[in-house]
């Protein structure tokens, strides 16, 4: 029987109703929770990711802001960038698209991101919250494999989890909030041996490994929950037609567009799995719901509607000069916003 497929733009949907009720009353005590985007240099597949994120914001009512340093910026730049957004109040959370140009200390550009304006979940404040199960800022791809998990029903609590990938901005915090969530988890990654029968004995399938169709339906227990975090961009004619040889339609998107887009899990698998996030569709929107939703959680806990997550201080950073030697977009005229919001 076909799985049941998990939507993940209808429950991008329902967060985003929720979203701007909370949005509203925020904005009822004054604050306006925004965004503020760091895009370094030309990276068009980060241009759209970007874009994505700042219309996500418009259409949610939240303020946003784009930064675009060249590709030749320095770590120093960056870092006094990050130090000017830090210190900005109507920033609530800052967003550093990566991957960031090699001559670019990337950690020391990452940890010098406020904890409290994390919107990422990448400062190892956060992640140690999260090691702790305390609140904090939660990375925003395996925060939104939990919410599909959560609003399809599908129990956690005693089930068996595998999670192909052990990323810091995946796989490892998906371990962990599987984990808080009373699943059993084991955590592959290149080196497990015997993956496929590992796999077979999931309830819940995680794949965030990064290759196309990787995950085969003979890998899954029948009726298991397959989480498809990959996005694979096919191109290879030949690859399209191994992958897609059992699905014209895809296969016509193929010739039509000259690119299909597949997990990291093999098309198949829906025959077998229980429940299924398709790609596109499904995790991906969830990606982008969960950074509106910790722009907004964050707003809540720094401006004090909320249980406030610890600063750091950066006196350096609140005496630093505007010094605006780049290229600031302020989206939608939201000048004004700077203006309108009350100091915390
Ligand atoms: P990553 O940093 O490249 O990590 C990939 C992980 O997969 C690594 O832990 C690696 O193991 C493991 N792996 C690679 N080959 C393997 C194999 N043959 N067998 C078992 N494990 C293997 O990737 P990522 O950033 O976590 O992203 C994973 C996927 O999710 C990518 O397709 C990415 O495009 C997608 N993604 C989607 C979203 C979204 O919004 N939908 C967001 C983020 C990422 P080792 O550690 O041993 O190398």
């Amino acid at each position: 029987m076909p799985a049941r497929i998990l939507n993940g733009i209808a429950i991008r949907d329902q967060i985003y109703a929720e979203l701007k009720q909370e949005i509203a009353a925020l904005g009822a005590a004054g604050i306006r929770p925004g965004l503020a985007a760091v895009l370094v240099g030309e990276n068009p597949a980060s241009q759209i990711y970007v874009r994505s994120k700042i219309a996500a914001c418009e259409q949610l009512g939240l303020g946003s802001w784009m930064d675009t340093p060249p590709a030749t910026v320095t770590t120093e730049k960056m870092l006094a960038l990050i130090a000017e957004l830090n210190a900005r109040d109507e920033v609530d959370g800052i967003l550093v698209q990566l991957p960031l140009p090699p001559q670019v200390d990337t950690k020391r550009v990452l940890e010098a991101v406020d904890p409290a304006k994390d919107v990422d979940g990448f400062h190892p404040v956060n992640l140690g919250r999260l090691v702790s199960g305390r609140a904090g800022l939660v990375a925003c791809t395996p925060a939104g494999c939990m919410e599909i998990l959560r609003r399809s029903g599908i129990p956690t609590e005693g089930a068996n989890a595998v999670v192909v990938g052990r990323s810091d901005i995946v796989g490892k915090p998906m371990a962990l909030l599987l984990m808080h969530a009373n699943a059993t988890v084991t955590i592959c990654h290149s080196k497990t041996r015997d993956l496929p029968g590992v796999v077979r004995r999931a309830d819940i399938v995680i794949a965030a490994i990064g290759r196309a169709a990787m995950i085969e339906p003979d890998w899954v227990r029948p009726g298991a929950t397959v989480i498809d975090v990959g996005i694979n961009r096919i191109t290879d004619a030949a690859e399209a037609r191994r992958i897609f040889a059992n699905f014209p339609p895809k296969l016509a998107q193929f010739h039509e567009k000259g690119y299909v887009l597949v997990g990291d899990v093999h098309p198949g698998v829906a025959e077998m799995a229980g429940a299924i996030t398709p790609v596109p569709g499904g995790v991906g929107p969830l990606t982008i719901a969960m950074l509106m939703s910790n722009t907004v959680k964050a707003a809540r806990m720094r401006r004090g509607r909320g249980q406030a997550a610890p600063r750091r201080q950066n006196p350096d950073a609140a005496r630093r000069p505007d010094r605006r030697n780049r290229h600031r977009q302020d989206h939608g005229g939201r000048d004004a916003s700077r203006a309108r919001l009350p100091r915390a």
